[in-house]
């Protein structure tokens, strides 16, 4: 029976994995390398080892109803996409208010996680911590990795061909905080990623120039979307589900294209993606389009070559005086702390069921959690996953869809039940091959496997005001705690006044 878990990382995951073990009368232990919790949203002024790294003016892309945890919606005075500081103050109430950091072990580094010798048997594992230079091992009886994933840089820089003869300065994004110190400079951003759009907008306003090299384009959509409202609330909606599942693939392809060129024609912009109809993760940028369109912002192809301070391009143009260049080249995965790597990562890839499990481990004892990319928000997203991960630990994989074996209980090779979504490491940001999943689609086969999505038909003849607002509004992660088990008596009323709060 798994009693004990042990959590990697207080971020917006490690806190959804306490209180879902909690719930289920779990006796989860978190370990937090740092001081603090929130993870990424925890704004430093320089990077930390280990820890994901934001700029200042680093603002939500997902809006508040579509962002909170289920049962805890954002306080009604909050705009609709929040500062970094105003969502780590909300992830501090939000621990506070279910009494999740007595939990955390501050300060304290997990450094290994090893199978115990006989994990066949008990499934059980042996967390190693540091904490002010003292060891600690620990047998556990699952372990849920909540360590993040924009830690660790993908930094191609050495294979641009004459970058050691380039004499300005270059690093990779995670290093960047402010703009200040680049008054008057010429800087090249390399990556159309969220992070590489962010950079070019906010240096356009005290550099002298500013240019963006991409590979592939991307789409960049605004955060604010027809009539004024949120993109999201617009856009991931049940009813949208439906469609793309039912219209023939070229009609939806065309009306995909159509509707990512609505507020601007991203080929006059230089920014049209190479293949226009993947479901590229987009980019979120109000003003780019704008300081394109004043010329502050110059849209280039791929870098060619560096030279002393020069930089050429794929397209033969020359740049001339460049001071600085920033790679926002995005992050690789890594789990330096897994003693066997291979249990998650193979080579570049990592294979996991459900998005959540390593699929060749005897026991289903180890859940990854937020390692997920899609157009929902990662913090329902991370709840829902520790939700399903909790219920496989407790040995519900038969309710789940597992197989079992001959019928004797014995645990069967998961991998074969049900497809596996693989992710692919990004080579360059901007040309990720990440499998972008459909979050609505997501949600509801783990939300199904644990009999929490909303019963339409049922809500239809008993409540049909909500019911259509489940399946027409936003997918806001209250219906995932509208019914079954785990459901927040507030979740029908939250619903029905999410309009209200998004537009107070
Ligand atoms: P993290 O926030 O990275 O937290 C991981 C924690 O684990 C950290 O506290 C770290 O210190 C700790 N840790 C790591 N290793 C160890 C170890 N060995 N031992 C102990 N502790 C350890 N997502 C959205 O949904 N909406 C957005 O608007 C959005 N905007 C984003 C903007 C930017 C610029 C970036 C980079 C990402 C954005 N994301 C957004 C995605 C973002 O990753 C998630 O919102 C979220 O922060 C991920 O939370 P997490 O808890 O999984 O990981």
């Amino acid at each position: 029976m798994v009693r004990r878990v042990a959590v990697v990382g207080a971020g917006v995951s490690g806190l959804a994995a306490i209180k879902c073990c909690r719930e289920e009368g779990l006796e989860p232990t978190c370990f937090e390398r740092s001081e603090d919790i929130g993870g990424l949203w925890r704004y430093a002024e320089h990077a930390e080892e280990g820890r994901a790294s934001i700029y200042r003016t680093v603002f939500t892309n997902s809006c508040k109803e579509m962002m909170c945890y289920p049962d805890f919606p954002f306080p009604d005075d909050h705009p609709n996409y929040m500062h970094n500081t105003k969502l780590q103050d909300y992830i501090w109430k939000f621990a506070e208010h279910f009494d999740l950091l007595r939990h955390i072990r501050f300060k304290t580094l997990v450094t290994k996680i090893k199978k115990r010798p006989d994990f066949s048997v008990t499934g059980q594992w042996d967390v190693v911590t540091e904490k002010d230079g003292k060891k600690e091992t620990e047998v556990f009886d699952a372990v849920m990795i909540c360590s993040g994933h924009h830690v660790y840089p993908n930094f191609p820089a050495a294979s641009f061909p004459g970058i050691q003869k380039f004499k300005g300065s270059y690093f990779h994004s995670r290093e960047y905080k402010e703009p200040g110190k680049f008054r008057g400079k010429k800087v090249l951003v390399i990556g159309l990623g969220n992070s590489g759009c962010d950079i070019a907008v906010e240096l356009s306003t005290v550099a002298s120039q500013v240019y963006v090299s991409s590979r592939s384009g991307s789409w960049v959509m605004s955060r604010v979307w027809e009539h004024g409202y949120p993109w999201d609330m617009k856009i991931v909606t049940r009813f949208q589900t439906w469609l793309g599942t039912v219209l023939p693939r070229a009609l939806s392809d065309w009306l995909y294209v159509r509707r990512m060129n609505w507020p601007f024609k991203h080929e006059n912009f230089g920014l049209m993606p190479l293949d226009g109809t993947l479901r590229k993760e987009p980019v979120f940028n109000d003003d780019l389009p704008s300081r394109i369109a004043c010329g502050v912002v110059v849209v280039k192809p791929n870098v060619k070559e560096f030279r002393e301070t020069s930089v050429l391009f794929q397209d033969g143009t020359v740049q001339e005086d460049v001071d600085v260049v920033i790679f926002a080249t995005g992050y690789s995965f890594s789990y330096p702390f897994m003693e066997d790597n291979s249990i998650i990562k193979v080579k570049d890839n990592v294979t996991l069921y459900k998005s959540i499990l390593p699929p060749q481990l005897e026991k289903p004892t180890l859940a990854v959690i937020g390692l997920v990319q899609s157009l929902g928000a990662i913090i329902p997203t991370s709840d829902l996953q520790c939700r399903w991960a909790v219920k496989v630990f407790q040995g519900r994989q038969e309710d789940l869809g597992f197989k079992k074996k001959g019928g004797g209980g014995e645990y069967e090779k998961y991998v074969q039940c049900s497809p596996v979504f693989i992710f692919l490491s990004p080579q360059r940001y901007g040309s990720s091959n990440t499998l972008q999943m459909d979050y609505v689609s997501y949600m509801d086969e783990l939300a199904t496997a644990i009999g929490v999505k909303p019963n339409l038909p049922k809500l239809l003849l008993t409540d049909p005001r909500l019911a259509l607002e489940v399946f027409f509004g936003p997918c806001t992660p209250y219906q995932f705690r509208l019914m079954g088990p785990g459901k927040w008596s507030g979740a029908r009323r939250a619903i029905l006044t999410q309009w209200d709060r998004t537009l107070g």
